[in-house]
């Protein structure tokens, strides 16, 4: 009888377990729920959904290259799934693990009405598998880098099965067309489509490209005019390549590339925290943060609308959050810099950022982006640090952020690099818009803030 296979996040055919399981097993039924009742208020945003049309197209492509296809269907997928194996007689559903709260919570209830299969291979080793001597989970970040390292190198990859055997017809499947993933009115993907390519080959062609210049990630990592990162988290998040093929593609090239696989294990991580705490993406992990003063109201929200529109008259958040709203990306250590800037100069909940950047990242992801918030906020179970608040205008000057506030702020562009990083009132072109906040007075505020919150 046929398998089916439940594709999530893990759109890809190679070092897939789910499908190569399944295509030893019989014919195989490859499937893709849209379930937005699920994840409720955590379904998919706008870049995502973007991402998700194209990347379905292109495994449906190589699907069809095998002889397979892929099938559409939209419902919660505890019912999806069921009624499809009874249609097809499929007895079995394979799947990769996923570990979002929402996930798990379907596949034990998909689990109590078929027999579904689980297997690993979304992360470097399993989440909740590196612990502590003492069989605990770690909290920080770096004893569960040097722990999971010990564990490495990961499973030797799996390539794609040479055929995919197909049942003798196909069921129905719904229009991807029909789904309406894609903006209509106003067409704001334009930047989208010239910067990515989603799909496995997309994600291959990302992984040798930055094979070319991984001995410089090292040194320029942190410069966001460089293009010195690999850009891979959306095929990452979307499961288009897998850890481990990055891992075996590039480990053992020198020091620049441990740094690289040190941060791909950031994100091994971020899911070992949300298994820990499912709650993360919504919840403070410090106390003082329950009852912290936000500021909230009408000057707020104005403040938070020039944040997301990249109008603060801080050049450097400015030029981050117009890359985010034009490409569904921000160069790393920007989005530090404008996370830290909306929670403390501005004092808004980091949680309004972290959805923001859920609508509008197309590598927006559960953990890595509620970990890395918490993270910059100082509400984190790994960091305390909301005293320590980033100048914007430094930390321009320091990463050498000129060329790249150029290209993402044109108002700005005429002014030699001594000034670019903060223009004098005078020197500011009249479309470009004053400072929403003093530095210093932000910075005051802050700590003012944070004083009454730990009392
Ligand atoms: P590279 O530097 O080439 O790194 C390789 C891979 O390692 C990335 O593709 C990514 O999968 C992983 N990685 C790198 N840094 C981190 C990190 N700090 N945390 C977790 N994984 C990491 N990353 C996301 O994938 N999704 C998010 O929703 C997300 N939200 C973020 C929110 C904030 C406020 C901040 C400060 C960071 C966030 N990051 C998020 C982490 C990081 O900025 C991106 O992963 C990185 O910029 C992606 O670019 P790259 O693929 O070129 O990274």
């Amino acid at each position: 009888s046929p398998v089916i296979v439940w594709l999530r996040r893990d759109l890809r055919l190679s070092d897939q377990a789910a499908i190569a399981e399944a295509a030893g097993k019989g014919p195989v039924i490859p499937v893709y729920v849209l379930d937005d009742e699920t994840p409720r208020h955590r379904a998919m945003g706008g870049a995502s959904r973007w991402w998700l049309h194209h990347s379905l197209a292109s495994l449906d492509a190589a699907l069809r290259e095998k002889g397979s296809r892929l099938i559409l269907r939209r419902g919660k997928c505890e019912d999806v799934l069921p009624a499809l194996a009874e249609e097809t007689g499929a007895r079995e559903v394979h799947a990769l693990h996923h570990y979002e709260p929402w996930w798990r919570n379907a596949e034990k209830a998909v689990g109590k009405r078929v027999a579904l299969h689980l297997h690993h291979g979304n992360y470097l080793v399993p989440p909740g598998a590196v612990t502590t001597g003492a069989g605990a989970p770690y909290k920080i970040y770096t004893p569960f880098w040097r722990a999971l390292s010990e564990r490495m190198p990961p499973p030797e990859v799996q390539p794609c099965p040479d055929a995919i055997p197909a049942p003798e017809s196909w069921v129905r499947s719904e229009s991807l067309a029909d789904w309406n993933l894609l903006p209509v009115e106003p067409d704001w993907a334009g930047g989208l489509r010239d910067a990515w390519e989603p799909g496995e080959d997309g994600a291959h062609a990302r992984l040798q490209a930055f094979a070319g210049k991984a001995s410089r990630y090292r040194e320029q990592r942190d410069l966001p005019s460089r293009d010195a990162t690999s850009f891979l988290s959306p095929h990452l998040h979307f499961g288009e390549i897998s850890p481990a093929q990055v891992w075996h593609a590039m480990a053992g090239a020198g020091g620049s590339v441990e740094t690289f696989l040190g941060e791909v294990g950031w994100r091994d991580y971020a899911q070992n925290v949300i298994l820990q705490f499912p709650d993360y993406g919504g919840k403070s992990a410090r106390e003082p943060f329950d009852s912290f003063p936000w500021r909230t109201g009408e000057n707020a929200e104005a403040d938070l609308r020039a944040w997301q529109q990249g109008r603060t008259g801080y050049p450097i958040v400015d030029a981050g959050m117009r890359q985010l709203w034009h490409t569904g990306w921000m160069h790393n250590r920007v989005r530090m810099i404008a996370a830290s800037f909306l929670v403390k100069h501005l004092l808004i909940d980091w949680r309004r950022g972290e959805q923001w950047f859920w609508d509008t990242l197309v590598d927006a992801d559960y953990a890595s982006n509620a970990v890395n918030w918490q993270w910059t906020a100082g509400s984190g179970v790994d960091s305390n640090m909301f005293v320590r608040i980033m100048a914007p205008l430094s930390q321009s000057e320091k990463f050498d952020a000129a060329a790249y506030i150029r290209q993402w702020v044109p108002e700005l562009a005429d002014l030699p690099d001594a000034e670019i990083h903060d223009p004098a009132p005078m020197a500011r072109p009249a479309d470009y818009p004053s400072r929403l906040i003093d530095h210093r007075a932000a910075r005051e505020r802050a700590l003012a803030a944070w004083e009454q919150a730990k009392d």
